[in-house]
Order: C-alpha cells, then structure tokens, then sequence
C-alpha cells in the first residue's frame, strides 16, 4: 500500500520561517519517497482562528513551490464526525464527562504539569457521572469530556527522535477530547482525521512530541490501531534567545518577505541550512526546489534546535552583515 502524509497548518496565524521548514521537510519526504500529500486545514480553535490565514497559508505554500494531491479539507466541517468518536469513546469506558473548570484543574493540590506546561489532570471526575445531563446536574457546567489514561509505561520510536517513553498518568494524565462548547479538541480530531485520509507518515514539529501517546491511545481505542501512522517530530527553529520563534525575534511572516520582494529562492536558501542541505560544504545564497528534493537528506537535518539569527534576517532582506 501506498504511503501519505499531510500538511495541517493551523489558521491561527501568518506562517513563518519555523513552520515553513517543517511544512518543507514534510513535502520533501513525500516527494522524493513517493508519498500523496493531503492539505488539511486545521481550523477547530474557533476563537484563535484568524480569518482569512487559512488562504493566506496556501498562497505561502504554493509562493515556496509545495504542492499536494489533494484538499484542503477543513476540520470545522466535521463536527458530526467527531461527535460520533466521542461517542463510541464514552460508550465503550474509554472516557467520561468532565465539568471541572480550568481554574480547578489548575489549581487542584496533586496536579503535576506535564513537559509541556498543561497541567496534569488528576482524575477528579473519573467515574462520577454517567450522563451528560448527570454532569450538568451536579454543577450546572455544560462538561467536557475527558480521555481516561490506564497509568503505566509508554513507549514508541520517533522517526527521528528516537525512542521516547513517556509514564502516561504523571506526565499525561487525562487529556480533554471534547471540550464543554462541543467542539472537539486537538488530539481527537487529527486523529479521526488522520485515519480517514489513510495518513501513514506524520511529520511535525517536536513541541507535539507529548501529543504522541495520547493520539497513539486514541487510535487503539477507537479500534484504528492497524492505522497508527509512523511519527517524525523535527526540532523547532528558534529565536536568539533559545525560545520557540514568535513575533518577539521580529517579523519571519513568509508573506511579509513576500510582500518586500524577497524571491522564493532565497528563502529556501535559509531553509536548506536549516535542513542541512549545503553546496561543497557553504550555504547557498539561492535554492530552488530541485536542487533540495535532489540533496535533502532527513538524517541530514540538525538535531539540536536551530537558531534564526539576525544574519539570517539580513540574509534574507538582500544585505551582508
Ligand atoms: N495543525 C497543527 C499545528 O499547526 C499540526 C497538527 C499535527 O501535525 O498533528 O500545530
């Protein structure tokens, strides 16, 4: 069987350099091993979702010469698809209403933050209410619902990270797969979405790493464990300041290079650094998309994290510095 992969940028912004290098990365791979690629707009977190980012994107992509086979699809017109996994989740035991608060959940005694900085939820409705109506009843909240994580050792072999294990009540704990609005939350619907579209290769960036084993559990759960895609998380590119590029280390829009004439090609210069692809061992000034599906190579790309410096912003701007 064939393989296939899938974009999923997320509308809630403009793409810049970090997840234009993933976004580049992930199509590399498809294209030189012969992957379909499907676009997918991931346009769940109403409140957050920019309008108009999601055209915005494709027009990025298409600027920097990724293309895909099909989509894009929109998760915001799958409620009802989502709904019934919720569904079938909370029918087979697998999970169950919530209708703590943030704040509680935040300020419970015994929660622990996972690595990522969510707190970790203590379990404190686990088994209290059998009904929707029961957990409107106890506390007038309309309840979200929460994934019931067994405790115990997980592991799995990223791609490229390697191994990873993870002791899922501590580190995880209970994660929300519907939340109290009715929509679905995160980890459910790349999951729904990922099976349908028979994705077997997920790459991304490394800050979704912890999303692993919950999306892993959720696919077992939902009798899709023959689906469970091959995973590859990438390091993210960072600011000077070691943090996760934002718009504190300026503006990387890839539109606002766009916007200021800076060609496509020396864009993918920079990327190619970033991805360890080299020309008799200098970085190239200008890139086009042949030469990087010629010369990428995935275990080429740098482990550690990579900084985006102002040379490369002045790189990229057309001056020496
Ligand atoms: N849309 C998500 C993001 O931009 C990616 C989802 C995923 O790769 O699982 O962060």
């Amino acid at each position: 069987m064939g393989h296939t992969t899938r974009l999923a940028p997320s509308p809630t912004g403009a793409l810049h350099l970090g997840n234009a290098r993933t976004f580049l990365i992930n199509w590399l791979c498809a294209r030189q091993s012969g992957w379909k690629v499907t676009l997918r707009v991931d346009d769940l977190d109403g409140p957050r979702t920019k309008p108009g980012a999601d055209q915005a994107a494709i027009d990025d992509l298409q600027w920097l010469g990724i293309d895909w086979d099909s989509g894009p699809t929109r998760q915001s017109t799958r409620t009802s698809v989502y709904a019934a996994a919720v569904e079938m989740l909370l029918r087979d035991g697998f999970a169950y209403y919530c209708n703590c608060t943030r704040k509680e959940v935040e300020s419970a005694a015994s929660a622990p933050h996972a690595d990522d900085g969510a707190a970790v939820y203590p379990g404190t409705c686990r088994g209290l209410y059998r009904t929707r109506a029961d957990a409107i009843a106890a506390s007038g909240r309309v309840p979200a619902v929460r994934f019931a994580v067994r405790d115990g050792r997980f592991d799995f072999t990223d791609n490229f990270a390697g191994p990873r294990s993870f002791q899922l009540a501590r580190q995880l704990g209970d994660f929300v797969i519907q939340k109290s609005d009715g929509t679905a939350a995160y980890q459910l619907a790349v999951v729904v979405d990922d099976a349908e579209a028979g994705v077997t290769q997920v790459i991304r960036g490394d800050d979704l790493i912890e999303s692993t084993p919950r999306q892993i559990l959720l696919y077992r759960a939902l009798n899709l464990a023959q689906q469970i895609p091959a995973y590859t998380h990438l390091p993210l590119i960072v600011g000077e300041d070691g943090k996760r590029l934002a718009k504190r280390h300026g503006d990387t829009r890839l539109g606002e290079y766009r916007k200021r004439g800076v060609p496509a090609e020396r864009v993918l210069a920079l990327l190619a650094k970033w991805c360890g692809v080299r020309s008799a061992g200098k970085d190239l000034e200008s890139a086009s998309m042949q030469k990087l599906l010629a010369d990428f190579r995935l275990d080429r790309v740098p482990r550690a994290p990579i900084t985006f410096t102002r040379h490369d912003d002045a790189f990229l701007r057309g001056y020496r510095s």
